[in-house]
């Protein structure tokens, strides 16, 4: 006999009644990230910095069917982003998912960058990834019944580029951090750690990138044997299999979601 459930096949990839916590919701990945998570039949809890942006969004979202809510905190922010967990769990009783998609850069160089701000960016993008995996940790915990934990990082966290020795090391940083938190939380708790590295996807910051004229955008695409840059909702699939059964026995990986970025 063949040995597997057709139950779990059909199921695999189902979130269906999680409820998934969303950091940087109000940015141009979060917000898909959230969308979908709620499309996909999970509760969403959203968080960010901006209270006028997550309204808009709770209201959009809302109108749509989803069952969304959220608080604001700065994910660096210990006491904030407790609160944070406290506010989803009084909600909606449990968190199953976690999904950190905030993030922060002001690439300088070194000779021209202050300590301090170098100090911020590590802090928006890699103490932060700390502060927000250890309070959803002790909640997964707590709940004994395993999570998921999906961590938007870069490519850049497996390679240097002028201008960014902050955003780089926070990067590579957050990857290894997945690592360790796969080691930590992994085999005793159930708790699924992975992070997704993208390349380029558009967003506020990056529009100005996705001029075909632009050299930049020539420079990219050469490097990108999928032959387009990325829209935030490429990543939506690679977020819903981490967060389902269908990843049950991924964890501690750095994945790819470059386009073949890496290939070349
Ligand atoms: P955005 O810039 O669109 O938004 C990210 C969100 O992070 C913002 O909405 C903001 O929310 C929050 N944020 C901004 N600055 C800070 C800060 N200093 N401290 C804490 N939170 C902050 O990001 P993207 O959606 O483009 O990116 C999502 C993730 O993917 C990030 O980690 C980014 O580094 C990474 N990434 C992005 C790429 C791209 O091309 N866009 C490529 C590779 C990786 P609020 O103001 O509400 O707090």
């Amino acid at each position: 006999m063949v040995n597997v459930e057709k139950s779990f096949v059909n199921n695999m990839f189902s979130v269906e009644g999680k409820v998934a916590l969303v950091t940087g919701a109000t940015g141009a990945l979060g917000c898909v990230l959230a969308k979908a998570y709620g499309y996909a039949g999970a509760k969403v809890f959203m968080t960010g910095r901006n209270a006028n942006k997550l309204q808009a969004l709770q209201d959009e979202f809302t109108a749509e069917g989803i069952d969304c809510a959220y608080a604001t905190a700065d994910p660096a922010n210990v006491e904030e982003f407790d609160a944070v967990v406290k506010a989803c769990v009084a909600k909606y009783g449990e968190i199953n998912i976690l999904a950190v998609c905030h993030g922060y850069n002001k690439p300088a160089n070194i000779l021209d960058q202050s300590v301090e701000d170098w100090q911020y960016i590590m802090d928006a993008d890699c103490k932060s990834v700390y502060v927000v995996c250890k309070a959803v940790a002790h909640q997964m915990v707590e709940q004994g019944k395993g999570g998921k934990m999906v961590v938007v990082t870069s490519q850049r966290s497996k390679r240097g580029m002028a201008g960014y020795t902050g955003y780089c090391t926070s990067k590579g940083g957050a990857d290894l951090m997945v690592n360790s938190l796969a080691c930590d939380l992994t085999a005793k708790y159930g708790i699924n750690v992975n992070s997704i590295c993208p390349t380029v996807f558009r967003s506020e910051l990056t529009e100005w990138m996705f001029d075909p004229e632009s050299a930049v955008y020539k420079n990219f695409l050469a490097r990108e044997p999928i032959g387009r840059l990325a829209e935030p909702s490429d990543f939506v699939g690679y977020a819903l299999f981490l967060s389902s059964e269908a990843s049950a026995f991924i964890t501690g990986a750095n994945c790819d979601c470059s386009g073949g970025y890496l290939v070349v």
